[in-house]
């Protein structure tokens, strides 16, 4: 009897076990509540995000080496910052397209995908009731050869989606600019954080200093050591930092 009892808690388990790992493999989320309803952020990784509005789906910079996207729901919307293969990656684009995916990115990474509406820095367009503004992403400091910058200026996007009257600003790959003031009191801001190619820890402190969102986001972070930057942002008064697997 009692080696039956152990058999039968044995397949339980076997039964369980699939459920467990699914819950394990599964991304963490925040929601972010706005007048328009609520915003659901999934953390995929790195730059690459998925939000979830009004029953519609936008990808990020949606990118194989963050998530299994044959598992992930269809996108919406596609939004593509710059063309780097962390940010623009047609594996990716594939697993999530469905017929009427809207796409929207810089010039350069239009190139690679079909239909897709050209943002500058500078342009809004609206997309599913969601105002899209792009906003200029680029390195001042940061050179991959002297005078080239790994992100030249008027290049790449960071993009502030409207959610109602909520602002979630996601910065791309960038440095603090002087853009970045218009962009005061914006609600949540996604802001990168590895070098060389974007943002130093102290950069980061000065971005949040300038903009002051409610929510910080630190996110692309690679090898930034998170405990000393939360440290760090505790400094900035009126600024929530919330630390997310956004390696
Ligand atoms: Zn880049
Ligand atoms: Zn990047």
């Amino acid at each position: 009897m009692h080696a039956r009892l152990l058999t039968v808690c044995f397949l339980l388990l076997l039964l369980l076990l699939p459920t467990l790992a699914l819950a394990q493999s599964k991304k963490p989320q925040d929601v972010i509540k706005t007048d328009a309803g609520d915003v659901t952020i999934t953390f995929l990784g790195h730059g690459t995000l998925m939000l979830q509005w009004q029953g519609k789906v936008i990808h990020i910079d949606p990118w194989t080496a963050q998530a299994d996207y044959s598992t992930l729901p269809k996108a919406d919307l596609v939004l593509v910052t710059h063309e780097h293969r962390d940010h623009l990656d047609m594996g990716a684009i594939e697993a999530i397209r469905k017929d009427g995916t809207l796409f929207a990115a810089s010039l350069k990474a239009s190139a690679s995908l079909g239909g897709t509406t050209v943002l500058k820095n500078g342009d809004s367009k609206t997309f599913l009731g969601i105002r899209v503004d792009a906003v200029p992403a680029y390195n001042r400091e940061h050179m991959r050869s002297p005078g080239v910058p790994f992100h030249p200026k008027g290049e790449g996007n960071g993009y502030v989606l409207h959610f109602g009257s909520t602002r979630i600003y996601v910065a791309g790959d960038t440095e603090v600019v002087p853009e970045m003031a218009a962009l005061k009191g914006v609600d949540v801001a996604f802001l990168p954080v590895n070098l060389p190619y974007t943002m130093t820890a102290d950069m980061l402190v000065e971005a949040a200093k300038l903009m002051q969102p409610k929510v910080l986001y630190p996110y692309h972070t690679g090898d930034t050591d998170l405990d000393k930057l939360q440290a760090r942002l505790k400094d900035v008064p009126g600024v929530e930092t919330r630390i997310r697997p956004m390696k």
